[in-house]
């Protein structure tokens, strides 16, 4: 029997990737989070095909990330939520392969979607500026992505589907990667990566713990650039976060 749209399968994939590397002894918070993101109806749609399929399904389970490159392949080539009808283009993210920070914000605006690239628009600008005040930059020593690859028409919040398909592809670069810390920034990275629907003022200046295989990569909140760019009340906050990350960064604490 094999019900399951295209689509579904695609989530059922990853929902099995996600599973497996769980009971390797990983991903716990992005495996809660796929099953968060799903409400009633979506999980009876999914979950009804799984008992008949899975024995199909994990023959076959999806695309094996094995490189930085292979994920941003995938990310390019992905149809696994409605944004890959609008996008001009994916944006898999770009910096170094050994970082020091993973910077990562929202999602591509306009410019990032003509692009292909992280934070090239008035916000990435602003971001450039303000990593570079504490010593770090996409060339030298970070990395920069968002939690969803494809551009949200009109600027708006991406969906909680869209956030879900895309939850296998920065929860595989963090594995990756594996930063010395992360920076989420503005409240859909925050929420979307912490599994919280806590407000950003709650969550913003101070480190949690980000589990990552078997690392845990401390993660610090802070604003989203574009919100500085609107607020110029948020700057003071958005330093004082940036001075505890360069503090944590030199091994002091302040
Ligand atoms: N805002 C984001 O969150 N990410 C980008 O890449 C650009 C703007």
């Amino acid at each position: 029997m094999n019900t399951m749209t295209a689509a579904e399968k695609t989530i059922l994939a990853r929902f099995i990737d996600l599973t497996t590397a769980y009971h390797r002894g990983g991903y716990r918070s992005v495996v809660e989070r796929e099953y968060c993101f799903h409400n009633d109806e979506e999980i009876a749609t999914i979950a009804a095909p799984i008992a008949a399929d899975k024995q199909q399904v994990a023959e076959n389970p999806g695309p094996a990330y094995d490189s930085i490159s292979r994920i941003a392949d995938d990310v390019r080539a992905c149809q696994a939520c409605s944004l890959c009808r609008t996008r001009k283009n994916a944006v898999p993210g770009e910096g170094v392969l050994d970082p020091q920070v993973m910077v990562i914000g929202e999602g591509p605006g306009a410019d990032e979607d003509a692009s292909g690239r992280p934070f090239v628009g008035r916000a990435g600008q602003l971001l450039d500026r303000m990593l570079d005040s504490i010593g770090l930059s996409r060339e030298r020593n970070c990395f920069i992505a968002n939690v969803v690859k494809c551009r949200p028409p009109d600027n708006r919040d991406p969906r909680p589907e869209e956030t879900a398909a895309c939850a296998s592809f920065i929860a595989r670069q963090i594995q990756l990667l594996k930063p010395r810390f992360i920076l989420s920034a503005g409240r859909v990275s925050a929420q979307t990566l912490l599994n919280t629907g806590e407000s950003l003022g709650r969550l913003r200046g101070k480190f949690f713990d980000y589990p990552a295989g078997d690392a845990v990569i401390p993660l610090i909140v802070s604003y989203h650039p574009s919100a500085l760019l609107r607020n110029e009340d948020y700057k003071r906050p958005a330093w004082e976060d940036l001075k505890l990350l360069r503090s944590r960064l030199a091994g002091t604490n302040q």
